[in-house]
């Protein structure tokens, strides 16, 4: 360690740090728009000045490494005169068109304005016109004229997504950002250029022009795409997610996400296909129903099997305390050893990066929850073989739609009575006699644990009429400003859907008036002090990071773990 004086402020520096890293380190913030921490220095935009005494001209904090003695001045005079003279360059042809733009509110240059420019410029010539509307891929527009040739996303591209896919073309002024000679902006995480680009140049092609930033809320949540579970934000307004955003977690994501997990995970909330209210089926068509109603005839219809023709099948897509609270109910409230879930394991679908080929954000954590068979139980396959010879009749499944496999669909549908939780329809709500309309992940707390056996939470972003009755979620979220707290905009948009654990605690509840839970938390708290791997963890511990399983007890469990 080497010792360093910044703003007169003695600190002890790694020397192998960079001015703008240790100043970082130490809670100095640096002014920047090329530097990033996980891509190459390439030293072009110079809004990191700083003075280094002894040291004729102003230094590049972000290619300058720190030595014993250096003393570092970030804010002088000398320096705001540099910051000044650098955003009136950047300036200089930039089209300040922040009214229509999709960056205003979260965007760097915007920020910097107001922070480091002193708000007039010199420049009375026409400025540089260049093409707004350039689709770099699926995924990505470009407007060029807002680029200010950092070169952020053209060192993502080649150092992180490992595709070189974007270049400079032109000279001076007229320099240009492009895709290379035959190629489009389309790895799999493409969008991640997005938050990268400091301006508003790179935009979603799916999100553009949709919201404000500013109208919306965003809260801290997790991907459901696959078993890496991304740390990420959701966006809603007026009770609509409308994007989802990487958050930062080194050990999970990094500043990452794929394109797949920001797309295609969250539309099914908003979707038309969401079940309103139980539903049952009356001469051979389904009804809705009242919840009471459902309970009841659920109740009443379970009654007439013997435990031994009930099976359970969980889900990698619930969470932790839906899945422990569903495999007490099967093994205790039922009596039934029959219970498992069905694996979704993409071979070939996985990379260095982040992508899994475990397409479920919940495997481990399901099994580790309970959801496997008891002694002389029947596993997921043998379940459905067990089907077809008619030794079960009655088959529990949460959230997944299995019956989207042709084989499993023809088994389920020989079943005597089909019992579904799901959000939204689906191949396996069409052939169920009762289903339950579930809240989605984005709709209520809970946990789930990744590959790594990382324990992480997920909280509700979107408001259903459940959480008006109760107070699980309404004091443990950051509300939507627009959508939540606000009736007047969301008041026929709720929709009356429960957590799966509440759901099974209100039916178990009806037959053992013991087993009844009033909060995820509740859950969590009994699963950790009951269940080996998850002891010693809380809602507390696991933070917005994540708080890791006992991988000692997971280790042991292996040996069970085949279905
Ligand atoms: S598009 Fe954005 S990230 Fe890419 S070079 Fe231009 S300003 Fe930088
Ligand atoms: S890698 Fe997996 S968890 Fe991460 S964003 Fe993609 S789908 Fe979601």
């Amino acid at each position: 360690m080497v010792k360093i004086k910044i703003n007169g402020n003695e600190y002890q520096a790694d020397p192998s740090k960079t001015i703008i890293e240790a100043a970082r380190e130490n809670g100095i913030s640096i002014p920047h728009f090329c530097w990033h921490p996980r891509l190459s220095v390439s030293g072009n935009c110079r809004m990191c000045l700083v003075e280094v005494e002894k040291s004729p001209k102003l230094v590049i904090a972000c290619a300058t490494k720190v030595a014993d003695g250096m003393v570092i001045n970030t804010k002088n005079e000398r320096v705001e005169k540099a910051q000044n003279a650098v955003m009136e360059f950047i300036l200089i042809n930039h089209p300040l068109d922040c009214p229509i733009c999709d960056e205003a509110g979260e965007c760097k240059l915007q920020d910097y304005s107001y922070k480091y420019d002193k708000g007039v410029s010199r420049f009375e010539e026409e400025k540089v016109r260049k093409p707004k509307r350039v689709e770099l891929g699926p995924n990505v527009m470009l407007d060029v004229e807002r680029c200010i040739m950092c070169s952020r996303c053209v060192r993502f591209c080649d150092e992180i997504a490992g595709k070189p896919q974007l270049v400079f073309s032109n000279r001076g002024d007229h320099v240009e950002l492009t895709t290379a000679p035959g190629e489009k902006l389309d790895t799999p995480y493409s969008m991640n250029v997005i938050e990268l680009c400091p301006v508003g140049a790179l935009t979603s092609r799916d999100f553009r022009f949709k919201a404000r930033v500013w109208e919306m809320s965003s809260t801290e949540s997790i991907c459901r795409g696959c078993a890496r579970g991304c740390n990420m934000n959701i966006w809603v307004r007026n009770n609509e997610i409308l994007r989802l955003t990487p958050r930062l977690n080194p050990e999970v994501n990094d500043y990452w996400m794929c394109d797949n997990g920001r797309l295609n995970t969250f539309k099914y909330v908003n979707s038309d296909q969401r079940i309103k209210s139980p539903m049952i089926t009356k001469d051979g068509e389904m009804v809705e129903t009242s919840w009471e109603e459902g309970i009841a005839y659920l109740v009443h219809k379970i009654q007439n099997f013997k435990k031994n023709e009930i099976a359970g099948i969980g889900s990698p897509f619930a969470t932790n305390e839906d899945n422990y609270v569903f495999a007490k109910f099967m093994k205790q409230i039922i009596g039934t050893p029959h219970v498992d879930f069905s694996r979704h394991i993409v071979e070939g679908e996985e990379d260095n990066l982040l992508i899994r080929n475990d397409k479920t954000p919940n495997t481990l954590g399901a099994f580790e929850a309970g959801v496997y068979p008891s002694e002389k139980g029947y596993n997921f396959q043998q379940i459905l073989k067990a089907i077809e010879s008619k030794e079960l009749k009655c088959i529990y499944v949460l959230c997944d739609d299995i019956a989207v496999a042709p084989e499993v669909r023809d088994a389920l549908s020989k079943v005597d009575f089909l019992i579904v939780h799901s959000p939204i329809k689906n191949t396996l709500t069409a052939i169920a006699d009762i289903v339950f309309p579930t809240a989605t992940y984005a709709e209520k707390n809970g946990t789930f644990t990744n590959f790594q056996g990382r324990v992480q939470r997920i909280r509700p972003a979107i408001a259903t009429a459940e959480m008006d009755r109760s107070s699980d979620g309404m004091s443990l979220s950051r509300w939507d400003k627009f959508g939540a707290q606000n009736d007047k905009w969301t008041k026929g948009n709720k929709l009356d859907v429960r957590p799966t654990w509440r759901i099974l605690s209100s039916i178990a509840n009806t037959i053992n008036p013991k087993f009844r839970y009033n909060s995820a938390e509740e859950i969590f708290n009994e699963l950790s002090s009951t269940i080996d791997s998850f002891k010693g963890l809380s809602y507390l511990k696991i933070g917005s990071k994540g708080a890791f399983l006992n991988k000692k007890t997971i280790n042991e469990k292996k040996s069970i773990k085949v279905s």
